[in-house]
């Protein structure tokens, strides 16, 4: 055995190896020492010839999933040895084979995963200077493929996929890629697979066999050389690691990253699009404030959709009018919602179906989802505006496969498939006949018992039934001498002899034999069962795809309308036009309805740069992450947090916000800093949302100053950049280009000064502001009396407003020729050289901030 074993390990030794012993799984030599450390099982050993004993550990075969999930979820990949021949009818060593290999990107076990999130498998292959990339998800059966030109946009990529598990070529790991900070940050893992998956014949080969098409230009692959061999090596991996039919996998998703608006992995991060950027919890997350879904389904659909907004005019406006009709009718809306609300999980639920993991009440789960299909069928039929009909019109309402199901599964079915007590009555005479054989048994033997009591006078004549010898007559000592002679004696006892007849064999043979082909035929009817739904897979895939977007437009139109959100009205023209705008999340984490709302207005003349500043704790980084928040939302196809918001689309939103878990990352928060805003310089175009908050912190004052004029100076610059931008600065002196650089101005959040203290007002007003009020922000957070007077003392004696003034004479770079801005016209209404102070102008506005809470 333990020989068969070697054998068995050396062809998977990248695995940890489950063998199967009975009922039991076991793991031996270094195997077992880390499944002993990793679920904490006792480490025992085995003798195996060798001079020492093996190490050995095992885990129990009805529990292996849950070790199994531990072990796939920390990154190993486990091969499971089964014994593929009955051990009762095996002669010598029962035949073991692999027949799957668990690794973290195809765990199939659905309990152990998150259901509102995908779990992809994805594959890298690198060459001089591309990345092919293509991604799959086993328990739902997406497939896509993509080709990269730059490791930037292919980080970009896995950070949005968040894969659990990347394999890919040899080149690919020495290509200077982190593969240390994919770990940390995604907890992935990379791992090379042979070269043979990479061969591009193979790969072609692998993906026409599979889709059974003659040549992959139908398939919408014709363009993709190198994306072709990654699908295809995914394709070999999952046929090699899991051994079974991918029927389930349909059809191949080709797409072209620019489709989509660009969000990259810091820009997903700082605007905790799907978790918080600490905590990394859903609470607190956009995510969270949108996701009011029914179904697993829908919440994964709206997941993807937040992490890759639109830029396509018509598809927005699309999305926008289905969630206009559902508000429009609220009623339908809700009813529909209803019918969503009992329906599994169909996409996973087809998969497990494809690899027959499906047990009896999986299916009727299926069945009690597939019984709301008509009736949302029937809702949807009362829309006529938006695509809501269509969708309606394009549902299947799969009522042949409820049908089926309906019919031959009982209502409350045993997990267990080879145990009967799994088809109905009346779907089969075969297993009807079976059932009959199993009651009327009892009868029989009753019967019996009545006939040989007359016929023996035997008074207390029973008959029993044990596992060991099956049905037997008993009777006790003291009419023993009324046996007749021709039973059989079968046992013993002290005060009682148990008998047999062949009559009462017969009957046993009928009964136990009965049951036997009973659940023989049981399984093999609910197998039977499972192959007719499968091969009606792609209705079901295109159902299940209807009621996620249904499901998904439903759960915006709700969070719409009781977070009190508007249609944003899309245009192409570059302007950014929010009133009274709200940051979705924190409003809702501020208690009594007190969030101060905020006007944005952007657009690619005069109002391309906004430079910010305020007091910390002001209210900066919320407003320019609303702002940004907002017009993501939009291209999703929300609606979105404000009075009314005109929103020019956008094709990359960038963010540079304070400096986060950076420490994961083994680099300076200066040095992070300015890699992201180099990569921001260099990938923005005039389309782009650029959030800058507070850059050229992390050194000293006058290279911090430097650097961030010298970035407004290149950002305003349309031959260089020209993309809208709102800067929030601690740097005053930066106001001064306001006048200088005609597309920059000046913005403030107000604080209203009472004594020593200051009162945040929350409100965005023109001009700059003209104290910083650190020593006020110090005291709001505790800071020791002694230490603050002393400052102030500090403050006084340092303060230099040498860097201010020379600020003020600084010439700004050239502007461009071509400036496509009307400097005449600009001139007209806004002075150059001179700024106004936020004092002046608060001034003028205070009437308007006044009505606002003070406290
Ligand atoms: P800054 O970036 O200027 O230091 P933040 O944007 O971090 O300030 O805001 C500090 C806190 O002020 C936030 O955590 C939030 O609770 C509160 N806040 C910010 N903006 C608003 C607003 N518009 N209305 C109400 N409270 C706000």
């Amino acid at each position: 055995m333990m020989q068969k074993y070697m054998e068995t390990k050396e062809e998977y030794k990248d695995c940890i190896l489950f063998y199967r012993l009975g009922d039991f799984y076991e793991m031996f030599f270094d195997d077992a020492k880390i499944c002993s450390k990793e679920l904490e099982l006792t480490l025992t050993g085995k003798s195996c010839g060798l001079e020492e004993r093996a190490p050995m550990c095992g885990v129990p075969f009805h529990a292996v999933d849950t070790y199994l999930n531990k072990l796939v979820s920390r990154g190993y990949k486990v091969a499971i040895c089964e014994q593929v021949e009955d051990p009762k009818q095996a002669k010598g060593l029962v035949k073991r084979a692999v027949v799957r290999i668990a690794t973290p990107g195809t765990n199939l076990n659905t309990q152990s995963l998150d259901e509102t999130k995908n779990n992809y498998l994805m594959c890298i292959v690198y060459t001089t200077n591309a990345y092919g990339v293509s991604y799959v998800d086993v328990t739902t059966g997406e497939y896509y493929v993509t080709e990269f030109d730059s490791e930037n946009k292919l980080l970009d990529e896995i950070f949005k996929t968040a894969p659990s598990e990347i394999i890919c070529n040899d080149s690919f790991l020495v290509s200077g890629i982190d593969l240390e900070e994919l770990h940390i940050r995604l907890n992935v893992v990379v791992s090379a697979v042979d070269n043979w998956h990479f061969d591009e014949s193979k790969c072609e080969q692998a993906l026409m066999e599979h889709f059974g098409v003659s040549s992959l230009d139908g398939l919408g692959l014709a363009d993709y050389s190198i994306g072709i061999t990654a699908a295809g090596a995914v394709m070999q991996y999952l046929t090699e690691t899991q051994k079974t039919s991918m029927d389930h996998i349909t059809s191949i998703k080709p797409y072209i990253t620019n489709h989509y608006m660009l969000l990259d992995r810091s820009t997903r991060r700082n605007l905790e699009l799907c978790e918080t950027m600490r905590e990394k919890s859903k609470r607190g997350s956009l995510f969270w404030i949108l996701d009011k879904t029914k179904t697993a389904m829908g919440a994964r659909l709206l997941r993807n959709s937040i992490e890759q907004p639109l830029i396509d005019i018509d598809e927005i406006n699309t999305r926008l009018d289905i969630i206009s009709e559902f508000n429009d009718n609220a009623i339908s809306r809700e009813e529909l919602r209803e019918y969503l609300s009992p329906i599994y999980d169909i996409e996973r639920l087809i998969s497990k179906i494809s690899y027959k993991s499906a047990n009896p009440r999986d299916l009727i789960a299926f069945r009690q989802s597939l019984s709301m299909l008509p009736h949302i069928k029937y809702v949807l039929s009362s829309f006529s505006q938006s695509k809501l009909k269509e969708y309606g019109e394009n549902l299947d309402d799969l009522s042949d496969i409820y049908k089926l199901i309906d019919e031959s599964i009982i209502e409350e079915p045993p997990i267990t498939v080879r145990e009967g007590g799994i088809i109905k009555d009346g779907f089969n005479e075969e297993v009807d006949r079976l059932r009959k054989a199993k009651t009327e048994g009892k009868q029989w033997i009753a019967d019996l018992t009545e006939e040989e009591k007359e016929k023996t006078d035997i008074k207390n004549l029973k008959i029993k039934y044990n596992k060991v010898f099956g049905y037997f007559f008993e009777v006790t000592n003291s009419y023993k001498n009324l046996v007749p002679p021709e039973w059989t004696v079968k046992q013993t006892l002290s005060n009682c002899e148990r008998y047999i007849t062949p009559r009462l064999k017969e009957l046993e043979d009928t009964i136990l034999g009965a049951e036997e082909k009973l659940f023989t035929l049981e399984y093999n009817i609910f197998n039977e069962t499972l192959d007719a739904i499968y091969s009606e897979i792609g209705r079901i895939q295109q159902a299940a795809k209807i009621i996620a977007q249904i499901d998904m437009f439903a759960s915006m139109a709700v969070v719409a309308e009781q977070n009190n959100y508007v249609r944003p009205d899309m245009s192409k023209d570059g302007c950014i036009d929010i009133k009274n705008g709200r940051h979705p999340v924190v409003e809702k984490m501020i208690k009594n309805d007190m969030f101060i709302s905020n006007d944005t207005f952007l657009d690619d003349d005069s109002h391309r740069i906004a430079i910010i500043t305020g007091p910390n704790m002001a209210g900066k980084s919320t407003y320019m992450r609303q702002t940004a928040l907002i017009v993501l939302m939009a291209q999703i196809g929300s609606f979105v947090p404000a009075e009314s918001a005109k929103i020019g689309i956008v094709d990359r939103i960038f963010t540079r916000v304070g400096a986060s878990d950076d420490l994961a990352s083994g680099q300076s928060t200066f040095m992070v800093e300015m890699t992201e805003v180099s990569n921001i310089l260099r990938n923005a175009t005039k389309n782009s949302l650029i959030i800058l908050d507070e850059i050229g912190r992390g050194t000293s004052t006058f290279d911090g100053l430097s650097i961030a004029w010298a970035v407004v100076e290149y950002i305003a610059n349309t031959k260089l950049l020209g993309a809208k931008t709102l800067f929030a600065t601690h740097y005053h002196e930066l106001t001064e280009l306001e006048g200088k650089l005609d597309s920059v101005n000046n913005y403030c959040i107000a604080v209203k000064e009472q004594g020593d203290d200051i009162v945040f007002l929350r409100k965005i007003i023109k001009g700059g502001a003209d104290k910083s009020y650190g020593i006020q922000v110090a005291k709001l957070a505790g800071v020791p009396e002694t230490v603050l007077n002393r400052a102030k003392e500090l403050v006084e004696k340092l303060s230099n407003n040498d860097i201010a003034n020379k600020a003020k004479e600084i010439d700004v770079e050239y502007e461009p020729e071509d400036y496509n801005y009307d400097i005449e016209k600009q001139t007209t209404h806004k002075k150059r050289g001179r700024k106004k102070t936020s004092s002046e102008i608060e001034s003028e506005q205070m009437g308007q901030i006044s009505m606002f809470d003070m406290g």
